[in-house]
């Protein structure tokens, strides 16, 4: 969604100013369909109703009657999908940890406002509404091989980037591609709905050529703001039984004057291989012209840990089972530590996935985590909203 004047957003606050004058500031940021309500229940009335369900909803938390804290427990339960921003006079810790609740309740939340509102503030959480992914289409819609090729062709795939972030300074370390289908009809769609397909039919290598293509544009724009960092690509194991495939990618990397460096690859083991050999050869060839390997999805399927020994894997990711409420479970906590152990032992670098929760980064910052990636961080986003969510990063996080 990227034309403002289709959003719908609701402002929630029993102060009839504070209400007016939050309506007036967005309507002076863009033609956002503004509506106001002086109380929780007339908040759930309009949701009920189903004529007006917002895009966004902007809260305040202490209300009489029914306070935003229950409204989140009620919007979650009637299935809300839009977005949140909690908005308060209250202390930033109350904030934050009405966030986290919200979060827990699966609702996407932007962040918060403090009492008084303040311009920038605002615009940095309506242009997070522009930039956030929306929730995976649930239905599940079929596509033909032939219809995914024809959009390979008309190159309908975009690369959406999700941040990777230091756990000790908070800084930005890289970022991942995740490949998205802009569908002339269907809108945007999500990798598991097509990649299977991709790599059953024998096309995976047509597809990462160009997200890969797309990367180096998208990665050379930034460049010119002055942001650099490396990003990661997502490698089918199958693409590593082709010499010619990989030795393709480096000409197109080199072919427009970007390094290694710029570039980590990311593998994910999702089936036993009939022969290591060529894959091993490979990777090692990769590591060998400087390109850093990640293992991917780390903990599940095939990728165990006693492969790790004979892959030159740099970086190890262990997969989002693991790390989504480790600070609550032993069994996850006790995984992790062994993956840290382990990666500790080859000199690898440990990245945690699906970081959520405040909770669990402080966790994985405590025990000497390297790098987590999750929606506590940032939801995936679109090349041109990077920029956007660095500068908010910094300020935010970094403050
Ligand atoms: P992955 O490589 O493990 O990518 C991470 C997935 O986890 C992404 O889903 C991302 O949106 C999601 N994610 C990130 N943070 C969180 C979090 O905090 N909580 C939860 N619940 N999920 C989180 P996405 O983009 O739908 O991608 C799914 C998978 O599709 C990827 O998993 C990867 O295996 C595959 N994929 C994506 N792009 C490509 C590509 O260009 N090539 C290939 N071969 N596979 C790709
Ligand atoms: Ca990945
Ligand atoms: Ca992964």
């Amino acid at each position: 969604m990227n034309k403002n004047d289709d959003m719908k957003v609701l402002i929630v606050d029993d102060d009839l100013f504070s209400l007016k004058l939050l309506a007036h500031m967005v309507g002076q940021h863009g033609d956002y369909r503004v509506d106001i309500c002086k109380s929780a229940i007339g908040v759930l009335e309009k949701i009920g109703s189903g004529v007006q369900c917002p895009d966004l909803i902007f809260m305040d938390l202490n209300m009489p009657e029914m306070d935003g804290l229950e409204l989140i427990r009620r919007l979650a339960g009637c299935g809300y999908t839009g977005a949140l921003v909690l908005v308060s006079g209250q202390s930033k810790r109350i904030l934050k940890a009405s966030e986290e609740l919200s979060r827990s309740y699966g609702i996407n939340v932007l962040g918060h406002l403090e009492k008084p509102v303040c311009s920038t503030q605002l615009s940095l959480m309506l242009g997070r509404l522009e930039i956030c992914e929306q929730a995976p289409l649930k239905k599940e819609q079929q596509f033909s091989i032939e219809e995914i090729l024809c959009a390979i062709e008309n190159r309908e795939f975009i690369n959406y980037y999700q941040p990777k972030v230091s756990l000790s300074g908070a800084e930005v370390k890289g970022v991942e591609a995740l490949v998205r289908w802009r569908h002339p009809e269907h809108g945007i769609i999500f990798p598991d709905q097509f990649i299977h397909l991709v790599e059953h039919h024998g096309y995976i290598n047509e597809l990462t050529r160009l997200v890969l293509a797309n990367a180096i544009d998208d990665a050379q724009r930034w460049r010119t703001r002055g942001d650099t960092f490396p990003v990661a690509i997502n490698i089918s194991m199958l693409s590593l039984s082709s010499f010619d495939f990989m030795d393709s990618l480096c000409q197109l990397i080199d072919g427009k004057g970007m390094s290694s460096g710029d570039f980590l690859f990311e593998v994910t083991e999702s089936r036993a291989l009939d022969d290591r050999r060529q894959p091993l050869e490979i990777m090692t060839r990769l590591k060998l012209k400087g390109f850093e390997l990640a293992i991917d999805d780390f903990g599940t399927a095939y990728s165990n840990l006693s492969k790790l020994s004979d892959y030159p894997f740099g970086e190890l990711k262990i997969d989002r089972s693991f790390i989504n409420g480790i600070a609550n479970s032993s069994s996850k906590a006790n995984f992790y530590h062994a993956c840290l152990a382990l990666a500790g032992e080859y000199g690898m670098t440990v990245v945690a996935e699906g970081v959520e929760t405040h909770e669990d980064w402080a966790f994985l910052k405590s025990t000497g985590c390297d790098m987590a990636q999750g929606y506590f961080i940032s939801r995936p986003m679109p090349a041109d909203a990077m920029p956007v969510w660095l500068s908010g990063w910094k300020i935010e996080f970094l403050a």
